[in-house]
């Protein structure tokens, strides 16, 4: 008898499930390219014939065949034989707001007019919202991201696992005083004395060194008005095979540099200094100075660190595991471009880059608020498009504010960097 009325309390539970699932769950297809790298509209994408790295480009860009690999800058793409592909279908949570309140950096879908958009929400009933340097501000501050919230606006700039075939890579790795690159990889080894790497970015074809800047090869060919851009985040497998001194990762984001100083020995400490000056030029005293505890690294250990400066907020993890507190820096002056945005130090010890993966955060354009601010009103959101040069979003629209009532669902399964955080 209880076992009859378990099996129809469960048939009524699965029922209720199948019934109201499709309720809560709705299929989107995205049609245009505001969004991308993050979700892409209609859209072609190829192998890059020089070093292999996937190439994505919408179908809608106007010169959509001239596009370069984000990764090495080969223009000769196959994209002409390749098919058009339709966009990416998202699942959108039509429920996720109604007991929650809608999150700065959720991906929503909405009604504007007939249509319906997916934008990111980055302005909440009652702020200001501005945008500057890069940067979305609220009421006069910069936003700053947690490192929970970066990887789902972290856009690819390098991968080493795709190395350009037929040409000498190794001017991406300035090296002081020496230093051999094993595999395309640095092999950092300081046994007889301090060695210093820094990664830039060099221009095969130009055969020069040019700032990183806020291109997507979405848009088919470059842009004449790229803006250079300072936020990075830099994902390094290192082995050790000598446990022995220190490994210094630093980062600058044009103004300042921040150096993390990682204890190969079994203390496992880490400390982070702050500079004041882009390790281009000349460096002055450290500024701040936090140790915090790691656990010991052993001889032959292989561990994913990712360092991150992103709005003016550097994060050190460990294996995808934050190592404490994310560092806030004032705001500066004035960023300059950045070519050179990573400098490993090595004192003593051996380490083994195994896998180097660049990435930057979303560079916003200011578009046609350029010195405005925005004032949202209660239930009153500001959205943008991930892609900012191009897309149209609270920024250009008249009346820029999104309503709460117009909020269809949050997007889910959004793509995920594969590099980001977590060990393979
Ligand atoms: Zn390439």
């Amino acid at each position: 008898m209880v076992e009859r009325r378990l099996l129809l309390v469960g048939i009524c539970i699965a029922l209720a499930a199948m019934t109201l699932l499709p309720l809560r769950y709705q299929r989107y297809q995205i049609a245009t390219g505001s969004m991308a790298p993050t979700l892409l509209g209609e859209h072609r994408r190829c192998a890059c014939s020089r070093c292999g790295s996937p190439v994505v480009v919408g179908s809608a860009a106007p010169d959509c065949f001239k596009a370069h690999c984000p990764n090495c800058g080969h223009s000769d793409l196959p994209l002409a034989q390749a098919p058009d592909q339709p966009g990416d279908v998202v699942s959108v949570d039509r429920w996720a707001y109604s007991l929650a309140s809608p999150k700065r950096w959720d991906v929503v879908l909405f009604q504007r007019g007939e249509e319906s958009w997916v934008k990111r929400i980055a302005g909440l009933p009652g702020e200001t919202v501005e945008i500057r340097d890069g940067d979305v501000w609220i009421d006069g501050v910069r936003s700053r991201k947690s490192f929970g919230e970066l990887p789902s606006m972290q856009q690819e700039l390098f991968d080493d696992a795709y190395s350009p075939h037929g040409i000498d890579a190794s001017r991406r790795w300035e090296r002081d005083p020496r230093g051999e690159l094993v595999g395309g990889r640095p092999m950092l080894d300081g046994r007889d004395g301090s060695q210093t790497w820094i990664y830039a970015r060099f221009l095969f074809d130009e055969r020069q060194y040019r700032p990183f800047v806020d291109e997507y090869a979405y848009e088919g060919s470059s842009r004449a008005d790229a803006e250079p851009v300072h936020d990075f985040i830099a994902d390094l497998d290192l082995t050790v095979l000598h446990a022995d001194g220190n490994l210094r990762v630093a980062l600058t984001d044009g103004s300042d540099v921040i150096e993390a100083s990682i204890s190969l020995t079994n203390a496992g400490s880490l400390k982070v200094r702050t500079r004041p000056d882009s390790f281009e030029g000349k460096e002055a005293p450290a500024l701040k100075l936090s140790t915090v505890r790691m656990t010991p690294w052993r001889g032959g250990e292989t561990r994913r660190v990712t360092v991150a400066f992103v709005d003016r907020r550097f994060h050190i993890a460990c294996d995808g595991q934050p190592i404490g507190d994310a560092i806030d820096l004032p705001d500066a002056a004035s960023r300059e471009p950045v070519v050179r945005p990573l400098r490993l130090t090595i004192e003593r010890g051996c380490v083994r880059v195994d896998r180097f993966r660049l990435s930057r955060d979303v560079h916003y354009r200011p578009q046609g608020m350029a010195g405005q601010a925005v004032r949202l009103g209660s239930g009153e959101y500001f959205v943008l498009g991930d892609h900012s040069p191009v897309a149209e979003d609270s920024r250009t629209w008249l009346d820029p504010a999104i309503r709460r009532r117009d909020l269809l669902g949050r997007v889910l399964d959004l793509k995920r960097p594969r590099s980001f955080g977590a060990p393979n």
